[in-house]
């Protein structure tokens, strides 16, 4: 068991980095632990933090690792192209279009690409070229979605939701200070899963849509699977109003498939945005591409998309690594992480069922989330009333016993190619443990509103 109590070169660094960074860390995501981890290193499928202990990470830096820690192939294309080719050009050169032609190889609905530096960005410049395509303002997005933290996406994201409006059009709430207020102006909202509500407020505002704007798998609230026919039913509504529609893939591409979750549910997107996987663990890969006469708004550099950054040679060697092993071996990866994900998850299934604990362990391939409720979770509100106590007691739990998921229990976990079934083994055991300790702490099983 790590003690929390004694993680004193922990807690150290971590009051250092408090007096030159602001909170000690730079996103929100990671502000939100309670239980600093101030990591040393890591390889594979664990990391180290600075006091020595091991941690079996289901995290992996948010999703981008999917080829573990410290993945030598990509690294080795990394270091190559730095030491022997430099690591800024800001022109041209041969990976862009090896990148470019293996993302459109891979993607059927996308004919061109354009690269930035994180998901953020990609999102961003997606909304903004369908805005510039259909002349329109508005974006449709789901409450619950995130799309990085830009001020036209910090909205609706995970609002106190007895103050967000009904259910069937939940309020633009501005969550953080700091967004303009006109920015509600431009996104209307809607529930995810909800067929009937999202096609009503596509109706009422197709003069003013642009397009919508969705995870194909909502996975930054807890993972919550489209419905049979969700993804098609946003497809139609696109072509009915002539708006477009935008997947974002940031989580999904690469990782759920090839093609990402278009290829896993057969809907083609109009424009695509990618990160995290894309780069097999290097960072700030990102890019964003579409349909031909949607992306030649670019090629005419009719609408505004920068980056002294984007397309630099390193990321794009680490692309075009992580691309050669997601395309020519492909039929091991994508099986083996699936292989992982469902033991696990089976596995999990049977701890919390053992234990009498109500839980829903949501898993779309190689990515899930537990739910302690008794109903499957198929709406971001639903999410919100599980019994999250239970979670963030199971996740310390766990933790101290050196098996890392993130503490929010908004994120989710992920398996790598360098999972194993003895992984597995050794989490379910842990898991067993861990939930007996939480039942005895609180004194109870799981309560839930849903
Ligand atoms: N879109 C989605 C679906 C995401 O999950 C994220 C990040 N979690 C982003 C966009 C933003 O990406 P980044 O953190 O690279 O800016």
């Amino acid at each position: 068991m790590i003690d929390e109590s004694h993680l004193v070169k922990t807690q150290e660094l971590f009051d250092k980095c408090k007096t030159v960074v602001a909170g000690g860390e730079s996103s929100y995501a990671r502000l939100s632990s309670t239980r600093p981890i101030v990591m040393s290193h890591g390889k594979g499928t664990r990391f180290w933090d600075v006091d020595g202990n091991e941690y079996l990470d289901w995290c992996l830096g948010y999703g981008p690792m999917i080829f573990g820690h410290c993945p030598e192939r990509i690294n080795k294309a990394v270091v190559e192209q730095i030491s022997e080719r430099g690591s800024m050009y800001t022109f041209p050169h041969e990976l862009d279009y090896e990148v470019g032609r293996k993302i459109v190889a891979a993607v059927p609905s996308v004919h061109l690409v354009r690269f930035c530096n994180s998901g953020t960005e990609a999102t961003m410049a997606a909304m903004r070229l369908a805005r510039a395509y259909t002349g329109k303002d508005k974006i449709l997005k789901f409450e619950g979605g995130y799309h990085g933290w830009s001020d036209a996406n910090a909205l609706a994201y995970h609002p106190p939701i007895d103050n967000a409006g009904p259910e069937c059009a939940p309020w633009p709430v501005r969550f953080h200070a700091g967004i303009p207020r006109v920015q509600e102006e431009c996104l209307v909202i809607a529930t995810y899963n909800d067929f009937e509500g999202v096609e009503r407020l596509v109706r009422e505002n197709a003069g003013e849509l642009a397009g919508i704007l969705a995870e194909p798998i909502m996975a930054n609230s807890g993972v919550i699977p489209p419905l049979p026919g969700w993804n098609e039913h946003l497809r139609k509504l696109c072509d009915e109003h002539g708006i477009l529609l935008i997947f974002d893939e940031v989580i999904t591409g690469f990782r759920m498939a090839l093609g990402g979750a278009q290829e896993l549910y057969g809907v083609n997107a109009d424009i695509t945005t990618w990160g995290k996987a894309l780069g097999g663990g290097f960072p700030c890969a990102a890019a964003f591409g579409g349909r031909k006469d949607v992306m030649d708004l670019e090629t005419r550099n009719e609408v505004f998309h920068g980056g002294t950054y984007s397309a630099n040679p390193p990321v794009l060697a680490a692309m075009n690594a992580a691309l050669d092993i997601f395309m020519n071996e492909g039929d091991t990866v994508y099986p083996h992480i699936k292989g992982i994900a469902d033991a696990l998850c089976k596995g999990l299934r049977e701890v919390f069922a053992e234990a009498g604990v109500d839980a829903q362990v949501q898993q779309v391939n190689g990515m899930w989330q537990v739910f302690f409720c008794h109903q499957p979770v198929t709406r971001f509100r639903q999410g919100r009333v599980n019994d999250g106590e239970f979670y963030d007691h199971f996740q310390r739990e766990m933790q101290a016993r050196g098996v890392y998921f993130h503490n929010y229990q908004m994120e989710r976990w992920f398996a790598s190619t360098e999972h194993t079934m003895a992984d597995v083994e050794l989490t379910l055991t842990l898991a067993r443990e861990a939930v007996a300790a939480v039942k005895a702490k609180l004194g109870r099983v799981t309560v839930s509103a849903h």
